[in-house]
């Protein structure tokens, strides 16, 4: 399967980019199609890697606008947890599907999943043509531990076997909800094989605070004792690291995920305080939440919120530099978010359009009013939209084109239905 954009623009030169078996084969001003391959003439559309999502729930597509002005705790416990708890395989996969229909609209190319029915939410990745990292959230208030840890090695097991486009991963869902033996348990399974582990850490004071009482350390230092904290590691929200912290988390090689618009909608009050990951040398990204909590899986709209939090939490307009921000908001300054064979983090998003890698992009409307004047990169982050992305490629694959998803109708038809099953809409 080959793929070649002619007429694409990037840093100002008129480029082609060929691509042979879901991977960029050549780039550059020369690259011309060869007979049999599928073209797309860009007509000096700018061209962008594809957007990494950090963080998601993907299917709460199904829970948008339910309960959402409730305090947190009733929203969780009286809207979603009940709920969630009558999830069906097609419940998830069509939840998923909207999501991922419209993660490609928003030029997301790859996203991070943590939510019941991994295979439901695989199945849903692979129809779709998206990649995706996927993990069952562990929980075990319960008591029920050892069931527990049957059905995370069994979930495991199946989405190793789906194909090369889906990554399993271990996913506890957070430090008050998971046992500290599960937890250990996790991160000996993680190292065993070689899985990633994705895991909500300081999204709240509370939580800081009852990890202080319950265990005598913070956060980090809690999930860094019990073996959790690598290279591998995926933290969502981080909002209450200290620097102490944030070294360590750069020390063990760990990743940070931003999800500003979820900690704006659920008031946690801070924002991840992303210039002194900056100095300690945090990897970082960037994430929409679940659309439970976000609504929207528009991650440049996010972008610009990321952008903002920290540019008005720091009282500086240079917290973050445009270029900077975007570069987080593809995935270049997390590796462990990317693509396993890829090399450590670059410095801009452009690094990340070289022969070899993932041929993941976007083309842009460069002529529209958003992205028509100015620096590409600002404009980007402050003044666009997910609206502007006109053509999504993933793995090689056109799966947008001229802004339009293929069978978006019949997919938002099939999740509402979904969704009047389980009595959300
Ligand atoms: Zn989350």
């Amino acid at each position: 399967m080959s793929l070649t954009v002619t007429g694409a623009v990037l840093d100002g030169a008129m480029i082609g980019v060929r691509c042979v078996d879901g991977a960029i084969e050549a780039i550059g001003p020369d690259v011309e199609a060869r007979p049999d391959d599928e073209t797309i003439e860009a007509g000096g559309m700018p061209l962008l890697p594809a957007l990494v999502n950090g963080h998601t729930h993907a299917a709460m597509t199904l829970f948008r606008g339910y309960g959402g002005d409730l305090p947190l705790m009733r929203w969780l416990e009286e809207k979603i947890w009940p709920v969630e708890a009558k999830l069906d395989d097609e419940d998830v996969y069509w939840g998923a599907r909207l999501a991922c229909a419209e993660m490609i609209g928003n030029g997301i190319a790859r996203f991070w999943d943590m939510y019941w029915q991994p295979q439901a939410i695989a199945r849903a990745v692979e129809d779709a043509g998206l990649r995706a990292h996927i993990g069952g959230p562990l929980f075990d208030l319960d008591g029920r531990t050892e069931e527990t840890k049957a059905r995370i090695l069994a979930e495991t097991e199946a989405l190793s076997a789906q194909g090369p486009t889906i990554e399993p991963s271990l996913a506890p869902h957070s430090i008050y909800t998971v046992s500290e033996g599960l937890l250990r348990w996790v991160g000996e399974t993680a190292a065993e094989r070689g899985l990633a582990v994705h895991i909500h850490l300081s999204e709240t004071e509370k939580e800081v605070a009852d990890c202080l009482e319950a265990h005598g350390d913070r956060p980090a230092a809690y999930l860094d004792r019990l073996g959790l904290l690598g290279q591998r590691t995926v933290l969502a929200h981080g909002v209450w690291l200290d620097e102490a912290e944030l070294e360590l988390v750069a020390a063990r090689g760990a990743t940070v995920v931003a999800n500003p618009a979820a900690n704006m909608k659920l008031a946690v009050g801070g924002t991840m305080p992303y210039p002194a990951a900056r100095r300690a040398g945090v990897a970082v990204g960037l994430g929409t939440d679940g659309p439970g909590s976000n609504d929207s899986l528009d991650l440049l709209s996010d972008l610009k919120l990321f952008a903002l939090s920290q540019r008005h939490a720091s009282g500086d307009t240079t917290a973050v530099p445009a270029l900077e921000a975007l570069a987080i908001a593809c995935g270049a300054r997390a590796p462990a978010l990317r693509d396993r064979s890829l090399p450590g983090p670059v410095a801009t998003a452009a690094e990340l359009l070289v022969p070899g890698a993932p041929a993941d992009f976007l083309l842009l409307r460069g002529a529209g009013p958003e992205l028509g004047l100015g620096d590409l990169a600002s404009d980007l982050v402050y003044a666009a939209s997910g609206s502007v992305v006109d053509t999504t490629v993933v793995a090689g694959r056109v799966l947008m084109r001229g802004g339009i998803v293929e069978g978006v109708e019949e997919i938002v038809a099939r999740a509402a239905e979904r969704a009047r099953r389980l009595g959300l809409a």
